[in-house]
Protein backbone atom coordinates (compact mmCIF):
# COMPACT_ATOMS: atom_id res chain seq x y z
CA UNK A 1 0.00 0.00 0.00
CA UNK A 2 1.46 3.64 -0.85
CA UNK A 3 0.84 5.82 1.96
CA UNK A 4 0.89 9.66 0.91
CA UNK A 5 1.62 11.81 3.56
CA UNK A 6 3.56 15.43 4.07
CA UNK A 7 5.10 16.01 6.76
CA UNK A 8 6.17 19.70 7.63
CA UNK A 9 8.77 20.63 10.86
CA UNK A 10 8.82 24.36 11.78
CA UNK A 11 12.65 24.02 12.91
CA UNK A 12 12.63 27.83 13.59
CA UNK A 13 9.79 29.88 13.95
CA UNK A 14 11.66 33.35 15.12
CA UNK A 15 13.05 35.96 13.66
CA UNK A 16 16.89 36.83 12.75
CA UNK A 17 17.79 37.72 16.53
CA UNK A 18 15.91 34.83 17.39
CA UNK A 19 13.90 34.34 20.91
CA UNK A 20 15.59 34.92 23.27
CA UNK A 21 17.67 37.75 21.74
CA UNK A 22 21.19 38.25 23.28
CA UNK A 23 21.06 40.29 26.51
CA UNK A 24 17.67 41.52 26.20
CA UNK A 25 15.44 41.39 28.87
CA UNK A 26 12.06 42.08 27.24
CA UNK A 27 9.11 40.22 27.67
CA UNK A 28 9.01 37.89 25.01
CA UNK A 29 13.18 37.26 26.37
CA UNK A 30 12.29 36.81 30.11
CA UNK A 31 9.72 34.50 29.09
CA UNK A 32 11.34 32.05 27.20
CA UNK A 33 13.91 31.67 29.45
CA UNK A 34 11.09 30.75 31.90
CA UNK A 35 9.47 28.19 29.32
CA UNK A 36 11.50 26.79 26.45
CA UNK A 37 8.66 26.25 24.19
CA UNK A 38 8.16 30.11 24.11
CA UNK A 39 12.11 29.97 22.37
CA UNK A 40 12.28 30.57 18.80
CA UNK A 41 15.56 29.91 16.29
CA UNK A 42 15.56 31.76 12.91
CA UNK A 43 12.68 30.64 10.51
CA UNK A 44 13.31 27.26 8.27
CA UNK A 45 11.48 24.62 7.58
CA UNK A 46 11.66 20.80 7.14
CA UNK A 47 9.47 18.60 4.45
CA UNK A 48 9.44 15.61 4.42
CA UNK A 49 7.67 14.51 0.91
CA UNK A 50 8.69 12.17 -2.38
CA UNK A 51 12.11 13.72 -0.84
CA UNK A 52 13.08 15.74 1.75
CA UNK A 53 13.68 19.37 1.46
CA UNK A 54 14.64 22.56 3.25
CA UNK A 55 12.83 26.16 2.81
CA UNK A 56 15.49 28.68 4.53
CA UNK A 57 18.45 27.33 6.66
CA UNK A 58 19.02 29.36 9.71
CA UNK A 59 22.17 28.99 11.64
CA UNK A 60 21.48 25.71 13.71
CA UNK A 61 19.76 23.89 10.80
CA UNK A 62 22.24 20.77 10.90
CA UNK A 63 21.98 20.01 14.90
CA UNK A 64 18.31 19.64 13.86
CA UNK A 65 18.58 17.61 10.69
CA UNK A 66 21.18 15.36 11.62
CA UNK A 67 22.07 13.10 8.89
CA UNK A 68 18.90 12.86 7.12
CA UNK A 69 18.84 12.09 3.39
CA UNK A 70 18.53 16.05 1.76
CA UNK A 71 17.23 16.49 -1.45
CA UNK A 72 17.36 20.47 -1.86
CA UNK A 73 16.91 23.58 -0.81
CA UNK A 74 14.40 26.41 -1.26
CA UNK A 75 16.06 29.66 -0.68
CA UNK A 76 13.50 32.81 0.23
CA UNK A 77 16.17 35.35 0.24
CA UNK A 78 19.86 36.18 1.15
CA UNK A 79 19.62 37.20 4.54
CA UNK A 80 21.67 35.89 7.38
CA UNK A 81 18.81 34.28 9.02
CA UNK A 82 18.08 32.48 6.45
CA UNK A 83 21.01 31.40 4.57
CA UNK A 84 23.60 30.67 7.39
CA UNK A 85 23.10 27.00 7.45
CA UNK A 86 24.50 26.94 4.25
CA UNK A 87 28.01 27.55 5.31
CA UNK A 88 28.07 23.80 6.29
CA UNK A 89 25.61 22.38 4.31
CA UNK A 90 27.44 23.07 1.31
CA UNK A 91 29.62 20.69 2.50
CA UNK A 92 27.18 17.51 1.84
CA UNK A 93 29.18 14.91 0.16
CA UNK A 94 27.08 14.84 -2.57
CA UNK A 95 25.58 17.89 -4.72
CA UNK A 96 22.02 19.31 -4.00
CA UNK A 97 19.80 21.56 -5.68
CA UNK A 98 19.89 24.91 -3.89
CA UNK A 99 17.13 27.10 -5.83
CA UNK A 100 17.17 30.87 -4.82
CA UNK A 101 16.66 34.45 -6.23
CA UNK A 102 19.83 35.81 -8.12
CA UNK A 103 19.89 39.33 -6.08
CA UNK A 104 21.79 39.71 -2.89
CA UNK A 105 23.50 36.51 -3.49
CA UNK A 106 26.33 35.92 -1.58
CA UNK A 107 29.85 36.23 -2.72
CA UNK A 108 31.36 33.05 -0.80
CA UNK A 109 28.76 30.75 -2.10
CA UNK A 110 29.47 31.97 -5.89
CA UNK A 111 33.14 31.62 -5.32
CA UNK A 112 33.18 28.45 -2.86
CA UNK A 113 29.46 26.53 -3.52
CA UNK A 114 30.98 23.18 -2.83
CA UNK A 115 28.04 20.88 -3.49
CA UNK A 116 25.60 23.43 -3.41
CA UNK A 117 24.30 23.09 -7.29
CA UNK A 118 22.68 27.01 -7.27
CA UNK A 119 19.98 27.29 -9.52
CA UNK A 120 18.44 31.04 -9.81
CA UNK A 121 14.70 31.32 -10.05
CA UNK A 122 12.12 33.60 -11.35
CA UNK A 123 8.35 34.63 -9.84
CA UNK A 124 5.88 32.64 -11.41
CA UNK A 125 8.14 30.20 -13.59
CA UNK A 126 7.18 27.27 -12.19
CA UNK A 127 10.13 24.50 -11.89
CA UNK A 128 9.59 20.73 -10.78
CA UNK A 129 12.55 18.55 -8.76
CA UNK A 130 11.25 15.12 -8.43
CA UNK A 131 7.80 15.73 -8.89
CA UNK A 132 7.24 18.53 -6.87
CA UNK A 133 5.71 21.48 -7.97
CA UNK A 134 7.26 24.85 -7.35
CA UNK A 135 6.49 28.29 -8.20
CA UNK A 136 8.20 30.86 -6.43
CA UNK A 137 5.67 34.10 -5.75
CA UNK A 138 7.31 38.27 -5.05
CA UNK A 139 6.99 39.09 -1.47
CA UNK A 140 7.71 43.07 -0.33
CA UNK A 141 11.25 42.88 1.68
CA UNK A 142 14.30 45.23 1.49
CA UNK A 143 15.89 42.63 -0.81
CA UNK A 144 14.05 40.40 -3.60
CA UNK A 145 12.43 37.67 -1.84
CA UNK A 146 10.08 34.81 -3.26
CA UNK A 147 7.50 32.86 -1.40
CA UNK A 148 6.91 29.56 -2.85
CA UNK A 149 3.46 27.67 -3.66
CA UNK A 150 4.74 23.95 -3.78
CA UNK A 151 2.57 21.21 -4.63
CA UNK A 152 3.91 17.17 -4.05
CA UNK A 153 0.48 15.79 -5.69
CA UNK A 154 -0.61 15.42 -1.54
CA UNK A 155 -0.60 18.58 -0.54
CA UNK A 156 -0.18 22.13 -1.63
CA UNK A 157 1.90 24.59 0.50
CA UNK A 158 2.13 28.30 0.64
CA UNK A 159 5.95 29.61 1.71
CA UNK A 160 5.37 33.01 2.43
CA UNK A 161 7.52 34.47 4.87
CA UNK A 162 10.00 36.49 5.08
CA UNK A 163 8.56 40.04 3.58
CA UNK A 164 5.25 42.12 3.63
CA UNK A 165 2.27 40.82 1.13
CA UNK A 166 1.97 39.11 -0.61
CA UNK A 167 0.07 41.39 -3.41
CA UNK A 168 -3.49 41.43 -3.35
CA UNK A 169 -3.52 39.88 -7.24
CA UNK A 170 -1.53 36.86 -5.41
CA UNK A 171 -3.79 36.30 -2.64
CA UNK A 172 -6.05 35.86 -5.65
CA UNK A 173 -3.48 33.47 -7.10
CA UNK A 174 -3.23 31.24 -4.03
CA UNK A 175 -6.48 31.09 -3.01
CA UNK A 176 -7.17 29.40 -6.00
CA UNK A 177 -4.13 27.30 -6.30
CA UNK A 178 -6.45 25.50 -3.20
CA UNK A 179 -3.77 25.85 -0.66
CA UNK A 180 -4.04 23.19 2.44
CA UNK A 181 -1.75 24.79 4.24
CA UNK A 182 0.29 28.71 4.16
CA UNK A 183 2.79 29.79 6.33
CA UNK A 184 2.78 33.71 6.46
CA UNK A 185 5.09 35.97 7.85
CA UNK A 186 3.67 37.89 10.92
CA UNK A 187 7.51 39.73 12.22
CA UNK A 188 5.50 41.87 13.85
CA UNK A 189 3.36 43.32 17.12
CA UNK A 190 -0.51 44.45 15.94
CA UNK A 191 -0.55 48.08 14.43
CA UNK A 192 3.35 48.57 14.02
CA UNK A 193 3.49 49.55 10.32
CA UNK A 194 7.01 47.61 8.61
CA UNK A 195 7.58 48.00 5.17
CA UNK A 196 9.38 45.52 5.03
CA UNK A 197 7.15 42.66 7.19
CA UNK A 198 3.51 41.84 8.46
CA UNK A 199 2.56 42.60 11.58
CA UNK A 200 0.31 39.69 13.27
CA UNK A 201 -3.20 41.26 12.47
CA UNK A 202 -2.00 42.14 8.43
CA UNK A 203 -1.12 38.60 8.41
CA UNK A 204 -4.21 37.24 9.88
CA UNK A 205 -6.06 39.12 7.24
CA UNK A 206 -4.20 37.77 4.59
CA UNK A 207 -4.51 34.18 6.63
CA UNK A 208 -8.12 34.64 6.15
CA UNK A 209 -8.32 35.74 2.43
CA UNK A 210 -6.27 33.02 1.04
CA UNK A 211 -8.63 30.62 2.95
CA UNK A 212 -5.74 27.69 3.61
CA UNK A 213 -7.46 24.88 5.19
CA UNK A 214 -4.93 25.67 7.99
CA UNK A 215 -2.62 29.07 8.32
CA UNK A 216 0.53 28.94 10.09
CA UNK A 217 1.92 32.29 11.46
CA UNK A 218 5.65 32.59 11.80
CA UNK A 219 8.84 34.47 11.82
CA UNK A 220 7.84 36.07 15.34
CA UNK A 221 10.43 39.15 16.62
CA UNK A 222 11.39 39.45 20.13
CA UNK A 223 9.34 42.78 20.17
CA UNK A 224 5.91 41.24 19.24
CA UNK A 225 3.81 40.13 21.92
CA UNK A 226 4.99 37.21 24.46
CA UNK A 227 4.58 33.34 23.34
CA UNK A 228 1.55 32.99 25.69
CA UNK A 229 -0.58 36.07 25.28
CA UNK A 230 0.29 35.93 21.51
CA UNK A 231 -0.81 32.43 21.26
CA UNK A 232 -4.05 33.26 22.76
CA UNK A 233 -4.35 36.47 20.43
CA UNK A 234 -4.32 34.35 17.31
CA UNK A 235 -6.80 31.55 18.56
CA UNK A 236 -9.82 33.72 18.22
CA UNK A 237 -9.13 33.27 15.12
CA UNK A 238 -10.14 29.93 13.42
CA UNK A 239 -7.84 28.41 10.54
CA UNK A 240 -5.11 30.24 11.76
CA UNK A 241 -2.44 29.07 14.35
CA UNK A 242 0.63 30.63 15.73
CA UNK A 243 4.06 28.64 14.82
CA UNK A 244 6.25 27.19 17.46
CA UNK A 245 9.74 25.48 17.34
CA UNK A 246 9.15 21.57 16.11
CA UNK A 247 5.84 22.21 15.69
CA UNK A 248 5.02 18.83 13.52
CA UNK A 249 2.09 19.11 10.54
CA UNK A 250 0.58 16.40 9.05
CA UNK A 251 -1.10 16.69 5.67
ZN1 LIG B 1 14.16 36.77 8.39
ZN1 LIG C 1 13.85 40.55 23.65
ZN1 LIG D 1 14.88 39.06 5.60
Amino acid sequence: MVITLTILVILGSGASEGIPALNCRCESCQEAKRMPIAKRMPTSILVLSKVNFLVDVGFDVMNKIGDLDLEFILLTHWHPDHYSGLFRLRWSSRPISLYAPKEGLIDEFKREPRNLKLKFVQPYETFEHEGIKITPIPLIHKIETLGYLIDDGNARIAILFDGRGPSNRDVDLIRSFGTNLALIDATNHPNFYDPNHNNIDEAIEIGRRVKASLTVLTHIAHHNMPFAELTSYVRKFEGIVLAYDDMVLHL
